[in-house]
């Protein structure tokens, strides 16, 4: 049995089981029994299911906040009137998008022959999520699967595997043929088993880049399509014409949002030099607002981290950088995995802080002079998720988000998703695209009919026509 602490007590929450690697190819084959009939459902009985099972998550409201803040320690407002409402529009969407699902048409491309195009699902999904958002990447991996007429596996994080229990259960009381969403628990060891088994047509994943290249050459020994949304290390751009209060207002939640446990989080701030100083007390100000707490707490803003062991990780990269703490860097005492929102200036572009994936409240804040060094820097990562530019000339704006080498920028906000964008990232990290109809396509394939309508010829040769 595998022990879930809450996060912002350190205490043990409730127990699961593994599944074993036999037990993951059961799954598989339950899936697979389903996906027959899923298969051939129409795309209105998809929808209706979706639409029912948002309802459901709806109704579920209570019990899914409790799980998710027990397992994540998240600010239960947040989750509650936010990442929840937001999942069930994602499902109303993906109902939607169920129904949208069509080929790019027909045409006649050779003569005497009607070609015609048709979206087929992949089969059998193995989706693997992390512990940042539990119940929305929950939903992110079977929602537009299912949309496209799929079966999933889904294995959550072994830190937080409840919501995603939850959300089976709910699909099938929404009316989808039984075992269509089956569950796996476990680490990296049962991850692999779903990656490897035969009965599993393509594995998405939702993890670092590390994980992802691990999913990605297991899935080679048997050509598995894969989706691999990864790290991320976004950079945010001041300009001198930005409003730096708002500046520091969106840069200092898009960093600290979920306790800066987000691939997306704002955590290299470049400033135009001229505006520097004024530009790092601002977000220190902003920072030091921010309420750290107990999770049921109405006025706390951010939790705790996700773990001991995490809480180390995050303060090693602080104490390492040796750079000037302006902010924070300390953890509290007392019981929790608390750790304040920090700030750290006068670090290095080729530092590990700078560099490496934090996935905390860590904002580190450097100088550039001029747009080219502003987009030098920027894209001077391995990642590309996101970014953001603040600036009040609108061409500038559009000119540097141009060039920068990320799945999204914002311009003058850092963080805001909608069910009908695209959300993935580039280089490191990963493709593939969640969210959106083309969340949908990703999990579904063309097929090309070819249908001969010319009279039959008479012919001498078996060359084609
Ligand atoms: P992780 O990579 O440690 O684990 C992610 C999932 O992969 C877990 O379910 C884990 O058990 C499984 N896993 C780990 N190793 C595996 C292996 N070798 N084979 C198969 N499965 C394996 O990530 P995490 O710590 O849970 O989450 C944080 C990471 O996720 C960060 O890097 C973050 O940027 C990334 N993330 C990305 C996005 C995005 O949309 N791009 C969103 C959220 C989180």
């Amino acid at each position: 049995m595998r022990q879930l602490i809450n996060p912002a007590t350190g205490q043990p929450v409730a127990e699961v089981p593994d599944t074993s690697v036999e037990a993951v190819g059961a799954a598989v084959r339950r899936a697979r029994a389903a996906f027959a009939e899923w298969a051939e459902a129409t795309p209105a009985e998809r929808a209706r299911v979706l639409l029912r099972l948002a309802d459901l998550v709806e109704a579920d409201a209570e019990e899914l906040t409790r799980l998710e803040v027990e397992e994540t320690g998240k600010p239960a407002a947040v989750f509650r009137d936010g990442e929840l409402p937001f999942a069930v529009d994602n499902l109303r969407f993906f109902a939607g998008a169920a129904r949208s699902l069509d080929g790019s048409g027909a045409g006649v491309f050779s003569q005497g022959y009607t070609s015609v195009l048709l979206r087929r699902p992949v089969g059998v999904v193995g989706s693997i999520a992390p512990w940042n958002f539990p119940f929305i990447m929950a939903v992110w991996k079977a929602a537009p699967a299912l949309a496209a007429g799929n079966a999933v596996v889904v294995k959550p994080a072994p830190q937080t595997p409840r919501t995603t229990l939850r959300l089976a259960e709910l699909i099938a009381r929404a009316g989808a043929p039984e075992g269509l969403a089956q569950v796996v628990l476990g680490g990296a060891e049962v991850g692999q088993a779903l990656v490897t088994d035969p009965g599993v047509d393509m594995v998405s994943v939702t993890g670092s880049t590390e994980t992802g290249r691990a999913v990605m050459s297991g899935a080679a020994r048997s050509l598995k399509r894969v989706h691999l949304e990864l790290g991320g290390k976004a950079p945010a751009l001041v300009f001198e014409d930005a409003d730096l209060a708002e500046m520091a207002r969106g840069v200092a939640m898009g960093a600290t949002y979920n306790t800066g446990q987000d691939c997306t989080a704002a955590t290299r701030v470049y400033v135009a030099r001229s505006v520097y100083g004024e530009a790092v007390e601002a977000l220190r100000a902003t920072i030091a607002g921010i309420t750290v707490g107990d999770p049921w707490d109405a006025k706390t803003d951010i939790g705790p981290l996700i773990s001991a062991q995490h809480r180390e990780r995050v303060h090693g990269f602080v104490e390492r950088a040796r750079g000037t703490v302006v902010h924070g860097g300390a953890p509290p005492a007392g019981p929790g995995f608390y750790y304040p929102p920090t700030l750290v200036t006068g670090v290095a572009q080729d530092s590990e802080l700078v560099q490496g994936e934090v996935f905390g409240p860590v904002l580190v804040v450097l100088p550039f002079d001029g747009e080219d060094e502003a987009v030098r820097l920027a894209n001077d990562t391995r990642y590309g998720l996101a970014s953001s530019v603040w600036s009040r000339d609108v061409a500038r704006a559009m000119r540097v988000s141009h060039r920068l080498d990320v799945g999204v920028t914002w311009v003058n906000d850092h963080l805001p998703i909608a069910s009908e964008a695209p959300h993935g990232g580039v280089k490191g990290s990963g493709f593939g695209k969640d969210m959106s109809q083309e969340a949908v396509l990703e999990y579904s394939v063309t097929r090309h009919l070819m249908i001969k309508h010319a009279a039959p010829v008479e012919r001498d040769s078996f060359r084609p026509a």
